[in-house]
């Protein structure tokens, strides 16, 4: 591997907070008690963040209530000139968003640059293209808003899965309460600012930082017509029977546990480079990660060797600096969560293996690690590790592969590398996934629907489809 001199991004350009309240109303406003948000990589204090209560989250539902009727009848045109705007002010700002970013989450700075916060932006542009045209979406000639929306979102893209909500949301005439991850709320925070910045009026975007019960008092608020979660199926399961009986709109947004397959027949050095981006992109913390991958026998040998010497050559360390490939874990229990399910698959009788590399002494790190051996009942072939960590297992013909692929209780993504189109049409034809690439993976764009079956969830995120979402269509 080639040595490269540091190449730190400045943080400089981030004017971090002592402390931040709550976005409510258009302007911050304190609340009871706080915690801090840690910088992953060093364990370093970045700020006291406000931890919205009950009594905090009403006072957010009743401004979104209040500026409701306003936005919506504002029209598609002019909340359109509104969502260009943060679009904009999105791509000025984008090197403070994205040094923020990686430093309350610890991804790799050419991540949070390259791919979080252009496609935070692109999102805006999107659905603000979308605002005036909503009559022409398929969901009716007039289709009306639900009212508002409360959302909550994981740390694992904190900025993008913001946007992922808050973007269609505010087109289709919606007010919102959002609540950030407990361990990422910066972004969101800066977010508001940017929101004051845009003259967006009061009340239209509200931003409740705290922990799990802060989240629940958001889902559980009587006065919110929608409810959309990206998380745990472990939460979205107490979500969606929290919310069931009630009128709200629920969209769900879970885990997954995808196959990356790749046949004999495919460009093995291409294939190589989709599997480090499947599972090893944003330290795996990805709901449609790669994380299962499944090799045609006949090339096994050839692809673990190829994978083997590509993993090598991945750096791994401070998310700051622009050569970094895999930043540091989110947070110290998710990487005992990582740990724990590793420990699992060796005690299970996979074999781990990791290429050598320093790690930082303080702060929370993975090596990037496979397992070979990996059988199909194996923990590690289940269950979602959220973390560095791919299992492999193999197959000998297309309906191996395809069964193997089906069998998990997730279905949101899955890969297929072949170079006979005919192959990718029938075997995406039978997986049971929400996504499925073809001879790439982890490739993202608004346009693109976006959501899972089974224990993934349900509701689609992105696109036309994502507008459903924010409408009354029933
Ligand atoms: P959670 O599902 O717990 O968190 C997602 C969001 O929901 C956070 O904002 C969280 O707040 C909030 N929340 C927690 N409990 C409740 C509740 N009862 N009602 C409403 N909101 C709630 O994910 P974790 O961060 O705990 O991660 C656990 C595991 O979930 C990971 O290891 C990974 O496997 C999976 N995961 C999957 C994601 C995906 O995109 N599919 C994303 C993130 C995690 P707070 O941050 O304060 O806990």
């Amino acid at each position: 591997m080639f040595e490269y001199a540091p190449a730190p991004e400045s943080r400089s350009i981030v004017n971090i907070k002592p402390s931040y309240g709550l976005f409510i109303n258009g302007v911050f406003v304190d609340a009871g008690s706080g915690f801090k948000t840690v910088n992953p990589a060093s364990e370093e204090v970045l700020a006291e963040v406000a931890e919205a209560s009950k009594a905090d989250v009403d006072r957010a539902v009743k401004a979104a209530r209040a500026a409701y009727p306003k936005w919506t009848r504002l029209g598609g045109r002019e909340r359109a000139k509104y969502l260009f705007r943060l679009a904009r002010i999105i791509q000025e700002r984008s090197r403070e968003l994205a040094v923020l970013e990686s430093l309350d989450n610890g991804k790799p700075i050419r991540e949070s640059r390259d791919v979080d916060v252009p496609l935070v932006a692109a999102h805006f542009f999107y659905y603000a293209g979308w605002a005036d045209k909503l009559n022409y979406a398929g969901f009716g000639p007039n289709p009306k808003p639900l009212g508002v929306a409360a959302q909550v979102i994981p740390w694992n893209f904190p900025l993008l899965m913001l946007a992922w909500k808050i973007a269609p949301a505010l087109a289709c005439g919606n007010t919102v309460v959002l609540k950030p991850a407990e361990t990422t709320p910066l972004t969101a925070l800066l977010f508001a600012e940017i929101c004051q910045q845009a003259d967006l009026p009061p009340g239209v975007v509200n931003i409740v930082t705290g922990a799990g019960a802060t989240g629940a008092a958001l889902v559980e608020h009587p006065d919110v017509d929608k409810v959309a979660f990206t998380g745990s199926t472990e939460v979205g399961r107490i979500i969606a029977k929290a919310v069931a009986g009630t009128q709200k709109k629920v969209t769900l947004e879970l885990g997954g546990k995808a196959a990356n397959i790749i046949f004999d027949d495919a460009a093995l050095d291409q294939a190589v480079e989709g599997i480090v981006n499947g599972i090893f992109f944003n330290q795996g913390h990805v709901c449609c990660a790669g994380s299962r991958l499944l090799v045609q026998e006949s090339v096994y040998d050839e692809v673990l060797a190829k994978l083997k010497r590509r993993m090598a050559t991945l750096r791994v360390g401070d998310p700051l600096d622009k050569n970094t490939d895999i930043g540091a874990i989110n947070s110290a229990e998710q990487l005992t969560r990582i740990k724990d399910l590793a420990q699992v698959g060796e005690k299970e009788g996979a074999e781990a293996w990791s290429p050598p590399c320093d790690l930082p002494s303080n702060g929370y790190w993975f090596r990037p690690t496979i397992f070979t051996g990996v059988s199909q009942a194996h923990r590690i072939a289940r269950e979602e590790i959220f973390g560095p960590v791919l299992s492999i297992l193999t197959f000998r013909t297309p309906a191996e592969a395809v069964e193997k692929a089906n069998n998990t209780p997730y279905g949101l993504s899955a890969g297929v590398w072949t170079e006979k189109g005919s192959r990718i049409l029938a075997i995406a034809d039978q997986l049971r996934a929400g996504v499925v690439w073809a001879n790439t993976f982890n490739k993202f764009d608004p346009t693109a629907p976006f959501g899972g079956y089974k224990e993934s969830g349900y509701g689609r995120e992105g696109g036309r489809h994502g507008l459903e979402a924010y409408l009354a269509t029933r």
